[in-house]
């Protein structure tokens, strides 16, 4: 439950129930609002007056609909969550992206205040990213604009979680850092990795920050790697929209600071466009892992009572070009 000036008065978390299927995914989600909202202080439960939901994508935010998450296993196809938690809770339910929800905390109250042009992008387990232009969320027809992870950054490199080849998160997230880590203690090329106390299977993106630390080459070739590819990355951003700020969070990004954001500002000085270069600001996230939950209160009162967001996906027209 989160205040308008963005404090977090109360909270209640589950464990995503994915085997279940999607039924008890949904009714996890309901009991774990109306707990939330039950251990907030007396005068703020019965004054909440939405519902926002930050989801994996991709998602349909107009029906409030998640469509297929790579994560929630092959039944999870289409699940109206929104209309769901209305139902149930009596309450206005509005659903977007994470990535897209965490853009708008920020822009709320962390490190885009007072931005209306600007980029945000979570370098974690997986990438994810959105465009905030004339500050408004920039969605596109479907609701999938802004995923940044998916941008081919080596046209023949390693195949992505989404089918793809070379995309920013095939190379630079902590899914692939971790697969890197195993091919290659499995190859015998990191004395480091090979000497952890951990089966190769959990190695981690960590772990391998870690041998760069400890000076093991392979280690160091890996996260230079990631830095590189992440870089490139903010530098056709910068071409591409043009952006006041690009807001770096996730959890590889905290860890990493500087030694990720500053090849990113060297990159977009040496190959971006003059005047954007010299403009964009790439900065951390001021969040912190709570961003997402935060974000719900932005989500709500945009979009609370505007009609846009209760009568399905915008109709294709000849204006839109579809
Ligand atoms: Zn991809």
């Amino acid at each position: 439950v989160i205040l308008p000036d963005g404090e977090l008065v109360s909270r209640a978390a589950r464990e995503t129930p994915s085997r279940d299927g999607p039924d008890a995914v949904v009714a996890a989600c309901i009991s774990t609002a109306i707990e939330a909202r039950e251990r907030a202080p007396s005068e703020v439960g019965p004054a909440v007056v939405g519902i926002g939901v930050s989801s994996a994508g991709p998602v349909d935010p107009w029906r409030g609909v998640i469509a297929d998450p790579p994560n929630l296993g092959p039944d999870f196809h289409d699940v109206a969550l929104a209309a769901a938690l209305e139902s149930a809770i009596s309450l206005p339910a509005y659903l977007d992206r994470d990535a897209n929800v965490a853009a708008l905390a920020e822009a709320a109250f962390g490190a885009s205040r007072g931005c209306d042009h600007f980029v945000y992008v979570t370098v974690s387990t997986g990438i994810g990213g959105a465009i905030v232009t004339g500050g408004q969320l920039l969605h596109g027809p479907d609701g999938s604009a802004g995923e940044i992870g998916h941008l081919t950054i080596e046209m023949d490199g390693p195949t992505c979680g989404c089918g793809g080849s070379g995309h920013l998160e095939a190379i630079a997230s902590g899914t692939a850092l971790a697969r890197d880590a195993r091919a290659g203690a499995a190859a015998g090329l990191s004395p480091y990795l090979a000497g952890l106390a951990v089966p190769a299977s959990s190695l981690s993106a960590a772990d391998v920050a870690q041998g760069e630390d400890a000076g093991d080459r392979f280690c160091a070739t890996l996260m230079a790697r990631a830095r590189r590819a992440f870089a490139i990355a903010c530098a056709s951003i910068v071409d591409l929209l043009d952006p006041a700020r690009i807001v770096v969070g996730g959890s590889i990004a905290a860890a990493q600071g500087d030694r990720l954001l500053g090849p990113a500002r060297d990159e977009i000085a040496r190959s971006s466009f003059r005047a954007p270069a010299a403009r964009v600001r790439v900065v951390p996230a001021a969040l912190g892992p709570d961003v997402s939950l935060v974000g719900a209160q932005p989500l709500v009162t945009a979009r609370l009572g505007d009609p846009a967001w209760r009568r399905g996906r915008p109709a294709p027209s000849a204006h839109s070009g579809a």
